[in-house]
């Protein structure tokens, strides 16, 4: 049975299930990507003067780990991109509709597309340029918009979108999760709403409110009244009642308001759950296992061993060709950690059992990453949102730039993370190792390796964060 359900919390449950919550969420952000893109193609081409730059890679990035840390994928629930939905239908009128080829209907395409991402993050130094994050901001608007014209709605979301998917890796140990309230009611629901949508009539309206009987008996009758409300299913394809982690769900609540029997609940949960409990599919394991080391790989960018490294990598082989000596870095640094990760799992079982191990590490990661831009730039983006504003004629005055905080403030805080995130990776090692292993030894021999691994991962997190990030210029000085 659910647990404490955040829909029944007063004020706040009335307001997510309230039908046009979700777009009082998204205009906010819509704004500001908006203003992003003003002020990326026409602003000073400056990162930390530029609307585009401090809200993409200091605000959003910060916010996002910060909203998953404590509740839930919150961004993705606001996700801007999702108002293209009224233009979609609109050309879906007008353009045939394909299926998504099946061998593309798992992550390995997001998988790509996140290291191409990563990949020209570093390359193209995205985070220092309005101009091309202001072209991102427009690619993804525009790629919303055509996967999801051509393809079935909610493609985009969850074979494509890397942002997405990196939400949803990281609510792996969010507090909340979907879940059906009563999984008997969901057994004889004769129209699986809560998936397929739902056409409210005159004639099923009123049954809603009285017992669920009656509400079955004249749902069998034809539907020729009047419409008057459609409520869409789970576009990700989520059935609620089978929910058993937070991966493909969007906080989009489509689900709550299609199932008339209000048996959805949004549940407040043990954040370790999904990591104890559920076995993900190869392709959702291989891309945690990217994001993992990538996260230690996007942090260790930003610390002078990394130009180090660059230059000597260069001296060593003769060349200056910096998209050569980065692509030398990501395959030699991502398949290094990812095969030691393979080789500690497989040491202790199987891969997808014992992937759960690195969930709490991977938000630490970024997370602690993301919480240094957040913390050292939150005082940026009022400042450069009044100055976009005024170059668009309106009558504001200037705002002062605030004092940053001390960068080695924040130290402490990513080392409590860090730590908080090894023991919780202990944890579950202990218990997973208890429910495989039949004897003291057996356990002690699945263990072994994820610590070993728990430790490898925890002393390269704490001595990056240890170093001193700063903005970085060119790979080769
Ligand atoms: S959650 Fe609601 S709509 Fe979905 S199967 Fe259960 S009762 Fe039916
Ligand atoms: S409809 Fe699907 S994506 Fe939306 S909240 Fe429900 S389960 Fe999550």
């Amino acid at each position: 049975m659910t647990r404490l359900d955040v829909l029944r919390v007063p004020l706040l449950g009335g307001f997510l299930r309230w039908r046009y919550s979700r777009f009082v969420l998204q205009v906010p952000l819509l704004a500001i990507a908006l203003l992003a893109i003003y002020d990326g193609f026409s602003g000073r081409q400056l990162a930390p003067t530029n609307t585009a730059t401090v809200a993409v890679w200091v605000h959003y990035r910060g916010l996002v780990a910060l909203a998953i840390a404590v509740f839930g994928n919150l961004f993705c629930a606001a996700c801007p991109l999702m108002l293209t939905r009224g233009a979609t239908k609109l050309a879906k009128r007008f353009l045939p509709e394909f299926s998504f080829p099946r061998a593309l209907k798992n992550k390995y395409l997001v998988l790509a597309a996140t290291l191409v991402f990563l990949f020209s993050y570093e390359h193209f130094d995205l985070w220092a340029s309005p101009w091309l994050t202001a072209w991102l901001i427009v690619g993804y608007f525009v790629a919303a918009f055509f996967v999801d014209a051509l393809f079935p709605v909610g493609t985009f979301c969850k074979y494509v979108c890397p942002l997405g998917n990196f939400n949803f890796a990281l609510s792996t140990v969010s507090p909340t999760q979907i879940t059906a309230k009563d999984h008997n009611v969901c057994s004889s629901c004769e129209g699986k709403y809560c998936l397929n949508g739902r056409l409210e009539t005159a004639s099923t309206r009123a049954p809603m409110l009285g017992n669920r009987a009656e509400h079955v008996l004249l749902q069998l009758e034809p539907m020729n009244a009047k419409p008057l409300g459609a409520f869409s299913g789970c576009e990700t394809n989520l059935f609620v009642p089978s929910i058993s982690s937070n991966e493909d769900c969007t906080l989009c609540l489509n689900c709550v308001r299609a199932c008339p029997y209000d048996n959805v609940a949004l549940e407040v949960r043990n954040p370790l759950r999904e990591a104890l409990h559920s076995k993900p599919k190869t392709d959702w394991t291989w891309f945690v296992l990217l994001l993992t080391w990538a996260g230690l790989l996007n942090a260790f960018a930003m610390i002078p061993p990394y130009y180090n490294l660059a230059n000597w990598l260069s001296g060593l082989l003769g060349t200056r060709d910096e998209a050569l000596l980065l692509a030398l870095i990501f395959v030699v640094a991502l398949g290094l950690g990812v095969g030691l990760t393979v080789l500690a799992a497989r040491a202790s079982g199987h891969l997808r059992d014992w992937v759960g191990v690195l969930y709490p590490i991977l938000l630490s990661i970024w997370g602690g990453h993301y919480l240094f831009h957040f913390v050292t730039g939150a005082n940026t983006l009022y400042p450069n949102i009044i100055t976009a504003f005024m170059r668009l004629g309106l009558p504001l005055e200037p705002a002062p730039l605030a004092v940053t905080p001390r960068l080695d403030a924040i130290f402490p805080f990513q080392v409590v993370v860090t730590y908080l995130a090894f023991f919780a990776g202990l944890y579950i090692t202990y218990q997973k190792a208890s429910s495989q292993a039949k004897d003291t030894r057996g356990v002690v021999l699945r263990m072994l390796p994820q610590v070993l691994l728990l430790l490898l991962l925890n002393i390269l997190t704490i001595l990056i964060f240890s170093q001193p990030m700063q903005a970085r210029g060119s790979l080769l000085q």
